[in-house]
C-alpha cells in the first residue's frame, strides 16, 4: 500500500461451496443429482483488519428427483450462510451481541454494522433468547417489524398426500428505536389485529409515552 490511505472496501474474496451437505434438498434432505446451473450471490460479512471483504459466492442451483417433495429446485447453502440470507451468520450474530451484551439500540447496532434495525431485532432475538417482560418499561419511538422465524415447516398429509405448511412462523416484534431495551414484545401472527392485541394489553400511560412509531411491516 505503501503509505496510501485505507481502500474503502476490503478484498474482494472468490468462494465456491465445498460443503457436500450444501447438495442435500432443504426441504427433503434427499442429495441431488442434477444442476440447473449457477448464481452469484454477494454475501456481506464482518470487517477484517479495516476492511470489509466483498464476499462473491457462487453458488450451484440443484433440481431434487424426490417426487414426494414439494420442492422442485434450491440453491445450495452452507450454515455460514443461511438460505435467503445476505449477510454471514458472523455478521448477524455480532450485531444481535452488541445489542445484547454491550447495551447498544437497536439503531445504533444496526449503523454500526451497516445493516437494516429488523435484521439486528430478529439477531438480537436469537442471540439472546430473552424473557420478555410482560410490562415494557416506556418507549419513545417504537418499532413495528414483521419477523420470521425460521422456515416453514412442510408436513404431508397421509390422506390426501398433499404437503401442507404446518406452522406459520410469522411474528410480530415491537422494538424500542430509540432506548435500550431491544424488543420488549414479540407475538405469533402478522395480522394488524395482532399489534392492536398488543398495544391494547399496554396501560395507557405506556401508550402515551410512545411518541412516534415506525411500522415496517
Ligand atoms: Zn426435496
Amino acid at each position: 500500500m505503501g503509505g496510501a490511505a485505507a481502500p474503502p472496501h476490503g478484498p474482494v474474496v472468490h468462494v465456491v461451496t465445498a460443503d457436500e451437505q450444501a447438495r442435500h434438498c432443504p426441504e427433503c434432505g434427499t442429495q441431488a443429482r442434477r444442476s440447473k446451473g449457477r448464481r452469484v450471490t454477494r454475501p456481506r460479512d464482518l470487517p477484517v483488519g479495516g476492511g470489509r471483504p466483498r464476499l462473491v459466492w457462487t453458488k450451484r442451483r440443484w433440481r431434487c428427483d424426490e417426487p414426494a417433495c414439494k420442492r422442485r429446485s434450491f440453491t445450495e447453502s452452507v450454515p455460514a450462510v443461511p438460505p435467503r440470507k445476505r449477510l454471514t451468520s458472523r455478521l448477524r450474530a455480532a450485531a444481535g451481541a452488541a445489542v445484547a451484551d454491550q447495551g447498544r439500540t437497536i439503531v445504533q447496532a444496526a449503523r454500526d454494522h451497516d445493516v437494516s434495525w429488523p435484521v439486528v431485532a430478529a439477531a438480537f432475538t436469537d442471540h439472546a433468547h430473552t424473557v420478555l417482560p410482560a410490562q415494557p418499561e416506556p418507549v419513545q419511538v417504537l418499532g413495528i417489524d414483521e419477523i420470521r422465524r425460521g422456515r416453514p415447516r412442510w408436513v404431508l398429509d397421509a390422506a390426501t398426500g398433499v404437503w401442507q405448511t404446518a406452522v406459520d412462523r410469522w411474528h410480530v416484534g415491537f422494538v424500542d428505536l430509540s432506548g435500550r431495551q431491544g424488543l420488549p414484545g414479540q407475538v405469533e401472527g402478522r395480522t394488524a389485529q395482532t399489534v392492536i392485541d398488543w398495544l391494547t394489553d399496554r396501560d395507557p400511560g405506556w401508550r402515551d409515552a410512545v411518541r412516534g412509531h415506525l411500522d415496517r411491516r
